[in-house]
């Protein structure tokens, strides 16, 4: 049942998980019907005219398209906006720690339940129960004591064979160094888990032991922050890999039953899970129950998807408490003040060359019959140079045509690169003309 939750397994390269993405959103838009949000339906579908394949030095991207902006529901919007948020965050974490007198602490709450739960109710009572911790007298005395200035929240939602389960991983931004604050550190954690724990168990839920996975507390090692902001953002946002970070010492509270098992073993397991747990039966990813649901299709597994569809979309998987972003944002040129919504960061258009254009219908027909073509696509435009990148995106569509060849698939099925300098000249103007209106209304 575990065979592939082996830690020593290859990751996939960048590409295969991009044609994988692609792939998955073009079936599960195959699942959808008339009923559907149209936004997620046709995610990736050209706005109406061509489509620009775009370069910048490693990242490749199309223009002219439609994206969903849906961080739980699409596969590719989620890994554009789990890059970006993970980018952002490791930022702040870097400026954050540059000044010794600063520290990260990692917090991670968790829920028990019953398999008789529904997410509606789980989600419930993980919102009251935050409210809780964040709330009262308590929250702010050992705040103040702990130096906490400020925290990230991020959530993480799985199923199991006990249902669904929700946790919250909590960085804390102290404005002094941990070693002097552990035990107010611990003091505000104790507290905040017991907050926790008691509004769990108000709204119907089993209480959790903090001895036994309930609360987690951990410093973070020099260097890790990257790969924390990664295995954050992006663990819940996509089946991508995080790995690379390992936290400093094992300041978390006793923990029964794991004898020889240091919590950086521990951590750097539970950090690669999410590229590792596929096959695994329990604790899935809902990007494994989707996939899980397409190769295999049990019902069981499309009921979980579409209960996860209908209660999820709401949440925000990534949460700055008030003033923490301004405050660091004023330290540093790197991170903006201002957060961009889930929808602007994938309409956003970035600094680039235009490689060329496709047309629309070949691309439209492409796209629903071989996605991870266009995936390649991308990845292709995403080389070292223009140059490097057009004799790849050109290799991907030649390969492409030669299977429509061999399918006698009708000539205009065909994918060409249009690289006239005066059509994507126009075509680029009136992106440029769009775009001011967009940004005038
Ligand atoms: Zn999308």
């Amino acid at each position: 049942m575990r065979t592939t939750d082996d830690p020593t397994a290859p990751t996939p390269e960048p590409a295969a998980r991009r044609r994988s993405r692609y792939k998955t959103r073009a079936a599960i838009q195959q699942l959808m019907d008339e009923h559907g949000s149209q936004r997620r339906r046709f995610c990736g579908h050209t706005t109406g005219g061509s489509v620009q394949v775009r370069h910048t030095p490693g990242a490749g991207g199309l223009r002219g398209v439609q994206r969903c902006g849906s961080v739980w529901l699409c596969p590719t919007c989620a890994a554009t906006i789990g890059q970006h948020r993970a980018d952002e965050l490791s930022k702040a974490l870097d400026t954050w720690r540059a000044d010794p007198s600063h520290d990260v602490v990692m917090l991670t709450l968790t829920m028990r339940h019953h398999q008789g739960h529904t997410l509606a109710q789980v989600r419930d009572a993980y919102r009251s129960a935050w409210r809780a911790v964040t709330s009262g007298r308590a929250w702010t005395r050992t705040r103040e004591a702990a130096g906490v200035v400020g925290y990230t929240r991020s959530t993480e939602l799985t199923v199991g064979a006990n249902g669904w389960h929700l946790h919250a991983h909590v960085l804390l931004f102290l404005d002094r160094p941990h070693a002097l604050t552990r035990l107010a550190v611990e003091a505000f954690a104790m507290s905040a888990f017991d907050r926790w724990a008691a509004k769990l168990v108000a709204a119907g839920l089993p209480r959790p032991i903090a001895s036994s996975g309930g609360l987690d507390l951990r410093a973070i090692r020099e260097g890790g922050a990257d790969g924390l902001a990664t295995y954050l953002v992006k663990m819940a946002a996509a089946a991508d890999d995080a790995t690379g970070w390992v936290e400093e010492d094992s300041h978390r509270l006793p923990r029964a039953g794991e004898p020889g098992r240091t919590a950086g073993q521990q951590l750097a397991t539970e950090a690669v899970r999410a590229d590792l747990k596929a096959g695994r039966r329990e604790n899935r990813t809902m990007w494994q129950v989707i996939s899980d649901y397409l190769a295999h299709g049990e019902v069981s597994d499309r009921d979980i998807w579409r209960e996860y569809e209908a209660i999820i979309p709401g949440t925000q998987m990534l949460v700055w408490s008030r003033g923490l972003r301004a405050a660091i944002a004023a330290l540093t040129e790197d991170l903006p003040a201002a957060e961009l919504t889930d929808q602007q960061v994938v309409d956003r258009d970035r600094e680039g060359t235009t490689l060329g254009m496709l047309d629309a219908t070949a691309y439209g027909h492409a796209l629903r019959v071989a996605p991870d073509v266009i995936a390649d696509v991308v990845t292709a435009a995403g080389a070292a140079t223009p140059a490097e990148a057009l004799v790849g995106v050109q290799a991907v569509l030649a390969r492409y045509n030669e299977r429509l060849d061999a399918e006698a698939a009708p000539q205009y099925l065909r994918l060409h690169l249009d690289t006239d300098p005066a059509r994507i000249h126009r075509l680029d103007e009136g992106f440029r003309r769009l775009e001011r209106e967009h940004a005038t209304t």
